[in-house]
């Protein structure tokens, strides 16, 4: 018989809220109150709540100390640099009086409340931190780059695990990001590292306006490490046969899916169309975007740079 891989659920399944405000819904499991959210303010933790920490991304603490910014060839992790999937402050993983705060304040939180979930645990994105800490911590691991920052990860978490786990005999639970296959180059994650550290995974999936985006870009720079060198093509529809018109992707949707798979690395884009008149329809649009293009070109490097100016082209032939 072969085998077919199904989900199995690990216990009954449970509903929770998760919420920035103290207040219990009814009709629910658990609750999780964001106490510390990435926009870095603290809220006094709930007897009846699981609390919601942010580590790295903290607003609050980028503005006091904006030298513990997290540093890369593409400029810092503060949240206005479009070059990252940043939407706060984030903080260089090794600063080690923030990595010291944490930890008290983390067990702290963990013996007035149920338990600690966590947020931002990782390195800010690809790249990160080139600060002369990093650096300098890097060369005397002897570790490839990636390497040297899975364990840096994998060691303050850890430390934070003790904490809660073992001295606040609380439960534990870490967050990460909607990204299977390439949170190791991005973020310094190893999900096995991880799995004996914590009793369950959390995987924040973001609001609508922000998971498009999200989600074509991580599906192509999962595509080309599974792929390797094999070139990869990646199609969008923009009228299929039979589409609902008030259904399909907005030009302004498909530029900005377009600009973030490019800089993730795709190969070669191709639009789907069932004639002409429609291709030619979403070309003059996409030239009339010119404040989104404007905007997008802050998106990324050559491989954007190069995507822009062939969109921008359809000008000539329009
Ligand atoms: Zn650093």
């Amino acid at each position: 018989m072969p085998r077919v891989l199904l989900g199995k659920r690990c216990n009954m399944m449970k509903l929770g809220t998760y919420v920035f405000l103290p207040e219990r819904a009814d009709g629910f499991d658990f609750h999780l109150f964001r106490v510390k959210p990435e926009v870095g303010r603290r809220m006094p933790p709930q007897p009846d709540m699981y609390s919601n920490i942010a580590i790295f991304g903290d607003n609050v603490t980028a503005r006091n100390h904006p030298d513990w910014i997290s540093q890369s060839p593409l400029g810092p992790a503060w949240r206005t640099n479009n070059n990252f999937n940043v939407r706060w402050d984030i903080l260089c993983h090794t600063q080690p009086e923030h990595r010291a705060e944490q930890l008290d304040y983390i067990e702290d939180v963990a013996r007035n409340s149920p338990g600690v979930w966590l947020n931002s645990i990782h390195f800010a994105e690809h790249g990160h931190c080139t600060c002369p800490r990093c650096n300098e911590r890097w060369k005397k691991s002897g570790l490839s780059w990636l390497e040297w920052r899975r364990k840096e990860v994998t060691d303050y978490m850890a430390q934070v695990s003790e904490r809660v786990r073992d001295r606040a005999k609380k439960k534990f639970v870490i967050g990460v990001l909607p990204d299977p296959v390439t949170s190791y180059e991005r973020f310094g994650i190893n999900f096995d590292d991880l799995a004996p550290l914590t009793d369950e995974f959390l995987v924040v999936m973001f609001s609508k306006n922000y998971a498009t985006p999200w989600y074509w870009e991580m599906l192509t720079r999962n595509f080309k490490k599974i792929f390797k060198e094999v070139p990869l093509n990646i199609s969008l529809y923009v009228f299929g046969p039979g589409d609902d018109p008030k259904e399909v992707a907005t030009p302004s949707e498909l530029l900005t899916v377009s600009v973030r798979m490019a800089r993730a690395g795709v190969d070669n884009i191709l639009y789907l169309t069932e004639k002409k008149s429609q291709m030619y329809d979403f070309q003059k649009a996409a030239v009339g975007l010119k404040d989104l293009r404007e905007r997008l070109s802050s998106y990324g490097q050559q491989p954007v740079q190069d995507y822009l100016a062939k969109v921008a082209d359809w000008a000539k032939v329009l």
